[in-house]
């Protein structure tokens, strides 16, 4: 039996709703909206109150305040996805995403020489749903993955959020850690009994053997945008309106901002986003990386570093004006992947960024949609089925415009985990999944 087979093959079906809300891929420039919309929520007379006492801000500054303030903002409180929220993302789509996923990390881990533990490290888990299939993937492939000592880390700013992924990732009620010192904030145990522990900040997770995910998270993270200008590049800035009371507008500063620093010197675009928080966050995941082996895979909505204005909101599965009532909705950014690439500064490999629908083609997304169709007789199943892999893999829905992008040791693509060959000179790595055809059946 393949191994597309044998993952799910106790528990087959997640249930999902047949979705027929957006997902986070369009672009939107802000500013056309008449000013009624535009109600004063808490958020906008905050960041009013900011600008009056201290000047226009970036936007940097604007998409953390109004996405991760502790008190006001927008991933705090609520739970903005799925159907009755802002977005849809793929995982909660269909169950086929996670199981893929699920099945690379394992494979990888085999290619790596089978590591007697590993932690399973994952950035902005949602609600908990990715995850949660990948560990049923973990359980229904025990036989392979036994012996091996398996934690999960969590790092979530959300409360709101980490709560609910508590409900669906364990059994019993979750411990709030007391313990002030303590970096983690909360611990449990899986349905399936690994122990599990939330952090805030990935830098407090321990620096061990792991595998990294993030699925949309690097896309939320604050970008500062640069508009070139015959004086120069010059940020951009949010600055309140001077015609409209409680109205937000972009302007441009007047002179040059220490940010500039991140600008390519032979850039060619007139309008470019960048994320440092991004840079900072590969730096750390390459240098765990380089030191202790294991991988980080990375998907996202994003491009090679040739967009150039894709700053935008999202509301109730709508586009919205980023500068209209803050805190509502959502912010993004597509994710630079060539900017991350250039942070990873050569202490891993990287591979990508691919499109999402070869990267679950490699990873035998048709096989696993085989298995469940012959394995359901509920029409409505098999149509939740059907539905889910048209907006995973359909090039005008999610297949082409979510990019997967991997970081993963040198001596991966060297060989130097694998056992010899008799009759080779030198070890030949097997292909990393998903990058290529999954080689492990
Ligand atoms: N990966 C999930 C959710 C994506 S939404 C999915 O694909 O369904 C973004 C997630 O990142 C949310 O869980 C949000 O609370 C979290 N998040 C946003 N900013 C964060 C930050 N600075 N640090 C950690 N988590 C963050």
């Amino acid at each position: 039996m393949s191994v597309l087979a044998a993952a799910g093959a106790g528990r087959l079906y997640a249930v999902r709703a047949v979705f027929t809300c957006l997902w986070r891929g369009k672009y939107f420039s802000s500013g056309n909206e008449p000013a009624e919309n535009n109600p004063v929520t808490p958020m906008l007379r905050h960041l009013t109150y900011k600008i009056k006492s201290t000047g226009p801000i970036t936007v940097a500054e604007y998409m953390k305040e109004v996405l991760t303030n502790p008190a006001k903002g927008y991933y705090v409180n609520r739970d903005m996805l799925g159907e009755k929220g802002d977005f849809i993302t793929s995982p909660e789509i269909s169950q086929i995403f996670g199981e893929l996923l699920g099945i690379w990390f394992i494979s990888e881990w085999i290619a790596t020489g089978k590591n007697a533990a590993f932690q399973l490290v994952e950035l902005g888990p949602g609600r908990g749903t990715l995850l949660g299939d990948i560990l049923r993937v973990f359980s229904q492939l025990a036989s392979v993955l036994k012996n091996c000592d398996i934690s999960i880390h969590l790092v979530e700013v959300s409360q709101k959020l980490s709560e609910i992924q508590a409900l669906t990732l364990t059994e019993e009620k979750v411990l709030l850690e007391q313990n002030a010192g303590s970096p983690v904030y909360m611990k449990g145990v899986t349905k399936s009994g690994i122990p599990i522990s939330w952090y805030r900040d990935l830098q407090d997770v321990p620096k061990e053997y792991s595998f990294y995910l993030a699925h949309e998270f690097f896309d939320v993270l604050p970008v500062h945008k640069f508009q070139k200008t015959p004086h120069g590049w010059r940020e951009v800035l949010i600055d309140i309106d001077p015609q409209v009371s409680d109205k937000l507008r972009f302007v441009l500063a007047p002179c040059a901002t220490p940010a500039e620093a991140f600008i390519q010197c032979d850039e060619t675009r007139d309008h470019v986003e960048v994320c440092p928080d991004a840079g900072v966050i590969i730096q750390e995941l390459s240098q765990r990386i380089s030191v202790t082996g294991g991988a980080a895979l990375i998907a996202d909505y994003g491009h090679d570093g040739t967009k150039t204005d894709t700053f935008r909101g999202f509301c109730g599965h709508r586009l919205h004006d980023v500068l209209i009532a803050p805190g509502t909705a959502d912010l993004t950014a597509d994710v630079d992947f060539s900017y991350l690439r250039r942070m990873s500064q050569g202490k891993v490999a990287s591979l990508g960024p691919i499109k999402q629908q070869t990267f679950l083609r490699n990873m035998g997304i048709d096989v696993r949609l085989k298995v469940l169709l012959d394995k359901s007789d509920e029409p409505s199943l098999r149509q939740q089925l059907l539905q889910g892999y048209d907006m995973l893999m359909n090039p005008t829905k999610m297949g082409e415009r979510f990019n997967f992008f991997a970081l993963i040791p040198h001596q991966r693509l060297h060989g130097r985990n694998h056992q010899m060959n008799a009759c080779q000179s030198k070890p030949s790595p097997s292909p990393v999944a998903g990058f290529g055809e999954l080689a492990w059946r």
